[in-house]
């Protein structure tokens, strides 16, 4: 039996706002193999985001159980969970969240400050996670020289430089135009045919169609899941 990269079961979220408890989530039971390309979709407040950041460990479920890589993640402490982010985890934001006045290079090696590598070893990482997206020559620049298909970029070599289990997504292109857009497709496209596991979160119907798997959120449960043989890529 292949062991999925990741397994929730029963995962609940609810938030207490005051006399209010809002269930963002309730209830998913979700497994996801390695290599694999998975959209969320569903409308504003299905639960998206909150789902996102329990996969990405930021947040931690009120119920239910998750499996990342073997690993039952509530067994982790927070310093555990923080290197298991780190570790197993690339993030890709709508908003890109660089650091504003740090350039490409800093930004991508950021990440590896906490890996104990020499700083050298870092910079080699960084300008070779930089290379394989195409910005070898805006190494230097910093996030507002750059445009915003370019700021993606750097944000996903700084999510690649660790070489990360999953990569997770949240409306990775929901602030740039078309063009751009299948841009950035065509280049997870090339990290799935090299082994990537890519978990997207969008709005649009024809990037969702990109990805294998869809699955759709409504108020915080999952109402389908269809696996589209046929947009499986193939081997390089
Ligand atoms: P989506 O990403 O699909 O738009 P979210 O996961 O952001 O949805 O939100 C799901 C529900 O949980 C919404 O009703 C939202 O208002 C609520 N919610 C999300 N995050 C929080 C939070 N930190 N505190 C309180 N409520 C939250
Ligand atoms: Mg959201």
């Amino acid at each position: 039996m292949s062991q999925s990269l990741l397994k929730l079961e029963g995962i609940e979220k609810r938030f207490v706002m005051g006399e209010e408890t809002i269930h963002a989530l309730r209830g998913i039971d979700l497994s996801i193999p390695r290599n694999q390309s998975v959209a969320f979709i569903g409308t504003s407040g299905s639960g998206k985001s909150t789902l996102m950041n329990i996969l990405g460990c930021l947040d931690r479920p009120s119920a239910g159980r998750y499996w990342l890589n073997g690993r039952d993640v509530a067994t982790l402490d927070e310093s555990e969970l923080a290197d298991t982010r780190n570790r197993e985890i690339g993030f890709i934001f709508q908003s890109f969240n660089l650091l504003p006045r740090a350039s490409a290079l800093q930004n991508v090696m950021h990440p590896l400050i906490y890996r104990g590598l020499r700083p050298a070893e870092r910079q080699r990482r960084a300008r070779e996670a930089l290379a394989r997206v195409g910005l070898e020559n805006r190494m230097d620049h910093l996030p507002n020289q750059l445009s915003g298909g370019q700021r993606q970029r750097v944000a996903i070599a700084r999510a690649l430089v660790g070489q990360p289990s999953i990569l997770l997504a949240d409306e990775p292109t929901g602030n740039l135009d078309s063009a751009t857009t299948a841009d950035i497709m065509a280049l997870f496209d090339d990290l799935l045919r090299e082994g990537q596991t890519l978990i997207l979160v969008t709005h649009e119907p024809d990037i969702a169609e990109h990805c294998q798997r869809v699955v759709r959120l409504s108020d915080g449960q999952v109402v389908s899941d269809t696996l589209r043989e046929e947009h499986h890529v193939q081997p390089a």
